[in-house]
Order: C-alpha cells, then sequence, then structure tokens
C-alpha cells in the first residue's frame, strides 16, 4: 500500500508551491478625495483584480460627491444649504432623508463627539474655513470672526432620526465638515468591495490612512510616518495617522494645525503624531484626529469604548 501520508504532504507542499506561483502582486493608484489612492492586490487572476480595484476606486469616487465639503453639489454640502434656506423662508430647520452612506457617517460621528466630550466635532465647517481663509490671505482670522463661528458649532446643535434615515441642523449656518472621518470610511467601503470580490491579501491606502486583509507571505510592512527607519506589520486590521503638524499654517512662529479644538476655535499647537490602529478604517481615522485634541492623558477616557484600538502619540 502506498504511503498515504506521504502522498499527502507532497500533494500538499505541491499545492502551496504552486500557490505562491500563481498569486502575484497588483498595485494600483488613482488620486481620489484629493489625496493618493493605493490599491495592493495579492491574487491569481489578473482580469478579476483590475475589475475589482476600478470598482473600489469608483466606490470611494462615489463617496466623495456624498461627503465632500470641497464640492458645493455634494450631497453633505446640498444639505447645508438646503437647511439654511428653509431657515431664512420659516425661521426652523427641516428635517433632510439622507443616502446609507451618509447616514452611516453622521451617526458614527455623533457618537464620537458624544464620547469625546465634543473634542471630535463634525460641525467645525465655518471655523474651518476661517483657517483655510486664513491660509490663503496669510493673516489669522479676526477672533470675533472666530467667535462668530464658533456660535455655529457643537454637537447639540443637530439631530438624527434612525427611523427615517433623517437629519436636522437646529441653527441656520450649521456647516457640516466630514474630513477627519470620511477618508477612513471610504477606505472601509474599497476595502469591503475588494473582499465581496473573493479577494483576500489586500491593503487600500488613502494617504496614510489604511486597511490591509490577510497578509501575503512576508507578511503586510507598512512605513510609518513619524520615522524613516521604522516599519510595522498590520494584518486584518486599519491604521490612521493624524497630528497637529501634518498640515498647518504658521503666524508669528506659532503653527496651528488644520485640526481645530472646537472648544476655543483655534488650530491645535500640540506637537503630537497620532497613530492609531483599530479593526476599521473609519475608527483609526475619527480617534486618531480625536485623540489629537484630546492629548495622551485626556484621550484615555475615549479609548476605554474601543478596546480593540491602540495609540501612539509620538512627539518628534
Ligand atoms: P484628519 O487629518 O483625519 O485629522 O482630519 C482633519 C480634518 O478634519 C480637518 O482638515 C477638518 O476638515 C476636520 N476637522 C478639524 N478639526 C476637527 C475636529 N475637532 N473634529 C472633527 N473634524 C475636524
Ligand atoms: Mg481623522
Amino acid at each position: 500500500m502506498p504511503n498515504v501520508r506521504l502522498c499527502f504532504f507532497v500533494f500538499f507542499a505541491v499545492f502551496l508551491l504552486s500557490e505562491s506561483a500563481w498569486a502575484k502582486r497588483f498595485a494600483f493608484e488613482r488620486i481620489e478625495m484629493g489625496v493618493l489612492i493605493r490599491i495592493i492586490v495579492h491574487a491569481e487572476d489578473a482580469a478579476t483584480v483590475e475589475k475589482a480595484a476600478n470598482a473600489a476606486f469608483d466606490r470611494i469616487r462615489d463617496l466623495n460627491a456624498t461627503m465632500s465639503d470641497f464640492d458645493d453639489d455634494s450631497e453633505l454640502m446640498q444639505l447645508c444649504r438646503r437647511s439654511s434656506e428653509e431657515f431664512e423662508k420659516t425661521g426652523t430647520g427641516p428635517w433632510m432623508r439622507v443616502s446609507d452612506d451618509l447616514f452611516s457617517v453622521l451617526e458614527s460621528s455623533k457618537r464620537f463627539a458624544e464620547l469625546s466630550d465634543g473634542a471630535f466635532d463634525i460641525t467645525v465647517g465655518p471655523v474651518v474655513r476661517l483657517w483655510r481663509r486664513a491660509r490663503r490671505m496669510g493673516e489669522p482670522p479676526k477672533p470675533e470672526r472666530l467667535a462668530q463661528a464658533r456660535e455655529l458649532v457643537g454637537n447639540d446643535l443637530w439631530e438624527l432620526d434612525k427611523k427615517t434615515q433623517s437629519v436636522r441642523l437646529k441653527k441656520k449656518g450649521v456647516q457640516f465638515d466630514l474630513g477627519a472621518i470620511a477618508k477612513g470610511y471610504a477606505v472601509d467601503q474599497a476595502f469591503e468591495v475588494l473582499l465581496v470580490a473573493g479577494l483576500e491579501i489586500v491593503l487600500v491606502d488613502a494617504g496614510g490612512d489604511l486597511r490591509v486583509g490577510a497578509a501575503p507571505p512576508g507578511g503586510w510592512k507598512i512605513a510609518v510616518p513619524e520615522s524613516q527607519d521604522e516599519m510595522i506589520s498590520l494584518e486584518n486590521r486599519a491604521s490612521a495617522t493624524s497630528g497637529a503638524l501634518f498640515r498647518f499654517v504658521e503666524f508669528d512662529g506659532v503653527r496651528y494645525s488644520h485640526i481645530i479644538d472646537p472648544k476655543t476655535g483655534y488650530g491645535l499647537t500640540t506637537p503630537f503624531i497620532v497613530r492609531v490602529s483599530a479593526p476599521t478604517a473609519f475608527e483609526a481615522d475619527a480617534l486618531a484626529s480625536a485623540c489629537s485634541v484630546l492629548g495622551p492623558e485626556a484621550s484615555r477616557k475615549l479609548l476605554k469604548a474601543f478596546p480593540n484600538a491602540e495609540v501612539r502619540f509620538v512627539d518628534p
């Protein structure tokens, strides 16, 4: 009788060899949401991979058309405009039904605002606009303009109704800004598209906010922005980096970050780079922004609600 166990091992070894011989690495890049999006897939069939990667990029583009605050025609911008117009006419804000994606991100955003005691707050829109303008004009926002804009910031200025998938803004001029969470959500959605296409060894990276699936031979090695030499290994996990020093404007020697402390209306001046790893990219993205505002001590309370997330503060 042939040695059955030996036959099995030989068959298994050949299977493994042929698996690794078939699987190839495919890499794609596209600019979407104003950043370079990279998709890497290890798989066998080029046609399947290409089709799935295109579908994943298209999903990100559609999400940008829903959530961008740079595009006046996005669902988000139309929503805020419509609310202000109704206030003009009737003195009150209407309930407005929104798409599944927008509702999902708004619902999560409310939760992050509550859990972070307002450090994460998507109503920072009017304040963000003042700081963008300050950068263009080369002079800091006037304190009285900042004070006015801050009147429009607050998690209590809007509400959601799950049954009707609707949102209502309670004050004229409230302006959402999903910049701290939308990219992470888009990464998760693109990742999902690849999984549904049957691909498992995948990476989706949106300018450093990324998510990886199963590891390729040798694992996923990810460069981290705080160190040129260090690489981290990730598997079935997401990572996002935030921090005061990534985008900032400088006035009188002080660097003000693009991340706003909603309590003051000022861009952060703290030096930290904050890197979060979490099961999903939208959690990592939102937590990285929230923890940047909170700092290491105050972040602890928020992180209790996310036991599967890990945060690293680096003072470069
Ligand atoms: P990120 O780079 O992920 O930390 O997101 C920063 C972006 O989120 C900014 O460019 C703003 O559009 C928006 N943002 C700024 N401050 C806050 C905040 N405290 N809470 C929520 N979103 C914010
Ligand atoms: Mg973020």
